[in-house]
């Protein structure tokens, strides 16, 4: 009889145990097994998801990334300091957040969006998981409305509207980091929040780029997110997507924002280094397999949204460095598949002086021709099919010494045109000054100038025409066209100031 009992006690035991799924506060506990490099194999936490926040007993936080039968991988996101085998660990039953708002304009932040710029600290009232899911199709609209950057080049050959994706993509030190400050410079006044996020750049570049920033007057309308390269890998991988939770925070507004990753390649870098230290199998290049979906989801997140869900945008410029310009490399065609265009920038231009570097047969846009203004298209329509023909024939005429007239023409007027190209640091067009001085390239009027003195000609000329003809600048800033009227005013005088630069 009391056999009998004892065995069912035992398999009543059995049974509960089989069964016995941890609930409430158990589920949610961990202890290290051990920890390096910024990850931690945790023990336990049966119920955590994947990207959800733990906290470890030293007050660390951490994310969860690698879900085990027996154990999970997790990020540390802070020092690892004090966190050893067996320290405590709870799940926090939410994904990693960042807070978002309006206090943070202005300000640098780091990778989880905390103030690293020494003004105190930020009041925010809300928070925003940094993984979002990307705006669905019905909530979308066409690119149409144009992200003026204030480079000629690119506004008249490669234009961005707002909601696009455009990668800036060339060697270092060509200009990658110049054309997206120039392009945040340009948006003052233009209705436009700008977030730049630097990811694993000398802490001493950024402050550099803050400076020039605060210098023109843009860090009112920006905010700076900053993973340096002596930030932990985690932070690295991070910062992207709290810039991007915080331009989601803007663009549900309703706002404009153009949002920059400078650098995706070194967040690639980072995202190798941690998932070969969680155990990730390395595929090409030692990247993970998913590398594509970690930039992917990234990007979807800039778009525009249509009138009944807010009508904000979201502009994204991402930037990627390429060795020796292959562009054909594993992380260079992930991005260039996942925008919109790209931007590419030549070392070869950039060190025999024409500044901005754009490659103009390899650079494309390919939604951002809808947004151009009409003023644009009427002048820059022939732009890159004159440009090409002049390359060619400058190819050729290299090995013959007596060329014809019409030839002869040609090339000059191609160079007047890539010497126009050419602009300054910080020195962005408006609208206005970049219609005139196409206008006069295409009517043949910049040749005889020489390069040395077109940034002084184009200046006066600008100045000019602002004492004696203001009325064309203001048609073109408000009608955003060149009509018959307004092209012969210009006409006489763009004519009137060149008689007068002659003499
Ligand atoms: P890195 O690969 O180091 O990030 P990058 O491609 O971002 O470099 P920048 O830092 O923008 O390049 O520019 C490199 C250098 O070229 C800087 O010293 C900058 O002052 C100069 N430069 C860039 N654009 C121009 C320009 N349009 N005119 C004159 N100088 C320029
Ligand atoms: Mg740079």
């Amino acid at each position: 009889m009391s056999n009998l009992s004892s065995e069912r006690i035992l398999s009543v035991l059995r049974e509960e145990i089989k069964n016995y799924r941890p609930a409430g506060e158990a589920a949610r506990q961990g202890a290290v097994l051990r920890c390096g490099d910024g990850v931690a194999t945790v023990y336990g936490l049966p119920q955590a998801m994947y990207g959800e926040l733990v906290t470890f007993e030293t007050g660390q936080a951490g994310m969860v990334l690698n879900l085990g039968e027996k154990d999970m991988g997790v990020l540390l996101l802070g020092s690892e300091e004090g966190v050893r085998e067996g320290t405590h660990v709870t799940c926090a039953g939410e994904p990693v957040s960042v807070p978002v708002g309006e206090a943070m304009l202005g300000r640098v932040l780091d990778g989880l969006g905390r103030p690293i710029d020494g003004k105190g600290e930020i009041k925010t009232a809300e928070r925003r998981p940094v993984e979002n899911k990307a705006p669905g199709v019905v909530t979308r609209e066409e690119v149409n409305v144009p992200m003026q950057t204030g480079i000629l080049a690119i506004d008249a050959m490669f234009p961005i509207g707002r909601g696009q994706r455009e990668l800036i993509i060339g060697d270092r030190q060509t200009g990658k980091t110049a054309i997206a400050v120039d392009a945040i410079l340009n948006q003052k006044g233009q209705d436009m929040i700008c977030i730049y996020v630097a990811i694993g750049q000398k802490a001493s570049t950024v402050a550099k780029i803050v400076g020039t920033l605060e210098r023109h007057g843009a860090m009112d309308y920006s905010v700076v997110v900053s993973a340096t390269a002596s930030d932990p890998a985690p932070l690295q991988y991070i910062a992207p997507y709290t810039g991007a939770a915080l331009g989601e925070y803007f663009m549900d507004q309703g706002k404009d924002v153009l949002i920059v990753y400078d650098d995706l390649s070194k967040h690639a870098q980072a995202y190798r280094a941690i998932s070969l230290l969680l155990h990730r199998p390395p595929g090409r290049e030692a990247y993970p397999g998913d590398v594509f979906y970690l930039h992917s989801r990234l990007l979807e997140r800039a778009c525009r949204r249509s009138k009944e869900y807010g009508g904000g945008s979201m502009t994204a410029l991402p930037i990627i460095e390429t060795l020796a310009g292959d562009i054909s490399a594993y992380i260079p065609t992930n991005v260039i598949s996942i925008t919109d265009g790209q931007i590419f920038l030549e070392s070869s231009l950039f060190f025999s002086g024409q500044r901005p570097a754009v490659n103009v047969g390899l650079s494309v846009s390919r939604v951002g021709g809808k947004a151009q203004t009409k003023a644009m298209k009427s002048v820059a329509g022939t732009l890159r099919v004159d440009l090409a023909q002049y390359r060619e024939m400058e190819a050729f005429a290299q090995f013959s010494s007596d060329l014809d007239e019409a030839t002869k023409s040609m090339l000059a007027y191609g160079k007047s045109l890539y010497d126009l190209l050419k602009q300054p640091l910080y020195h962005p067009m408006s609208l206005s000054k970049e219609v005139v001085l196409l206008w006069a390239a295409g009517q043949k009027l910049l040749q005889d100038i020489p390069a040395e003195k077109l940034e002084a000609f184009k200046d006066g000329l600008m100045d000019h025409l602002a004492q004696h003809a203001p009325g064309v600048l203001e048609a073109i800033h408000e009608t955003k066209k060149l009509d018959e009227a307004t092209e012969a005013a210009l006409r006489e005088a763009v004519t009137g100031y060149l008689a007068g630069w002659a003499s």
